[in-house]
């Protein structure tokens, strides 16, 4: 076969194709005494859904306005497409932003509410009303255009919220804890929801929750967030399976943390190490092939549904839990029942570092 010409695309200049949509160098900013955020070097990709996830008062929010241009950082740069931003205001930056409080303006409808940004621009009247149909269906709401904000449910006005961000083709989208206010079923169906549009619009999503089941449902990378600092950033599977400390391990879901005295003692690792309660199955009896394992017996038989929790004391009065999914047959053990846990080796996670404790 004949090899074919130069492809027609025109690519922009290297430099520029190849720089991150978003780029932190060396960014704190101190509000006073407090270090709101220290020292942060970050860059997110072009396209990419990138969560900041950690508990309230470390400094996402305080990131997400530095880079929407809300708040100077105290020292350090901030990059959209390569491009120095540190400097220009909101206005001036191809970005924009989703905010909790979704403050849609209540004596509009719905569509004018959407249309409101293409309106300042002075889109023609036709094209505007043309983009405002286009972005309400895709956020299922083309048969709501008439009503006013007062008249939707709460998930009926986040997606008016992000509609109207929508519709003016930011480089980047900035949102800030958008579904804390829905309740949880909503919440959940929103984020699929979300993560849907995002793969169908293309643009940068940066997401900040204290949710880690939301970061972990919506995300392709996660940061996570502690005292102002990121203690790792990484892939779903790589911050929940592989931690990088005792913080991102606790925090991302249930962990058993095994101190290096007593890891040596029950596995002979001198190593701080962690493995997840789904990770450990239970048996009465004492495991036939040569899998590791130790007893211990059950204190508490937590239900929740689809699963149960067990947890279990072992020698020493440490305790471990372990949690079986519903249909596990094996798993049906009382209080005061005596247990073998076992575990795959590769499951067992060593903690490589961790700034947040002294071993
Ligand atoms: P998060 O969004 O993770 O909950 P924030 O970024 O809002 O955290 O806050 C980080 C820290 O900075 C907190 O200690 C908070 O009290 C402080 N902070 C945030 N904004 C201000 C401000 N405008 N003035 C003083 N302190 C602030
Ligand atoms: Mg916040």
């Amino acid at each position: 076969m004949r090899s074919t010409t130069a492809p027609a695309t025109i690519t922009p200049p290297a430099a520029e194709a190849s720089a991150p949509a978003i780029s932190l160098r060396g960014v704190a900013k101190h509000f006073g005494e407090t270090v709101a955020v220290r020292n942060l070097d970050l860059d997110i990709a072009r396209g990419e859904l990138f969560s900041m996830l950690g508990p309230s008062g470390s400094g996402k929010t305080t990131v997400l306005r530095m880079i929407a241009g809300f708040e100077q950082p105290t020292a350090g740069r901030i990059l959209l497409d390569g491009a120095e931003v540190t400097r220009k205001a909101p206005f001036d930056r191809e970005v924009n932003t989703v905010f909790q409080d979704y403050a849609l303006f209540p004596h509009m409808s719905v569509a004018d509410n959407v249309g409101y940004g293409l309106a300042v621009r002075k889109v023609a009247r036709d094209e505007l009303r043309r983009q405002v149909t286009e972005a309400l269906a895709r956020v299922h709401l083309d048969h709501l255009a008439d009503r006013l904000p007062s008249q939707l449910s709460g998930g009926q006005r986040q997606r008016v919220a992000l509609a109207r961000a929508l519709v003016l083709r930011p480089r980047v989208l900035l949102l800030d804890e958008p579904l804390g206010a829905l309740d949880r079923k909503l919440r959940e169906q929103m984020q699929i929801e979300l993560k849907a549009i995002q793969r169908e619009v293309g643009i940068t999503f940066v997401l900040v929750t204290h949710d880690q089941d939301e970061a972990l449902t919506l995300s392709d990378r996660v940061a996570v967030f502690h005292e102002g600092g990121i203690e790792q950033v990484g892939t779903p599977t790589e911050v929940y399976e592989r931690p990088a400390t005792t913080f991102v391990a606790g925090f991302l879901g249930a962990a058993n943390i095994i101190e290096p005295e007593l890891a040596d003692e029950l596995f002979g690792r001198r190593e701080l190490l962690s493995i997840r309660p789904e990770r450990l199955r239970l048996s009465a009896a004492a495991p036939t092939d040569s899998a590791p394992t130790v007893t211990g017996v059950v204190t508490e038989v937590v239900y929740s549904g689809p699963a149960t929790t067990y947890v279990v004391e072992l020698r020493g009065g440490t305790t471990v839990m372990a949690t079986r999914p519903a249909g596990d047959d094996s798993a049906s053990h009382r209080r005061g029942d005596a247990v073998h846990l076992t575990w795959s080796p590769s499951d067992l996670y060593a903690i490589p570092g961790s700034p947040t404790r002294t071993t």
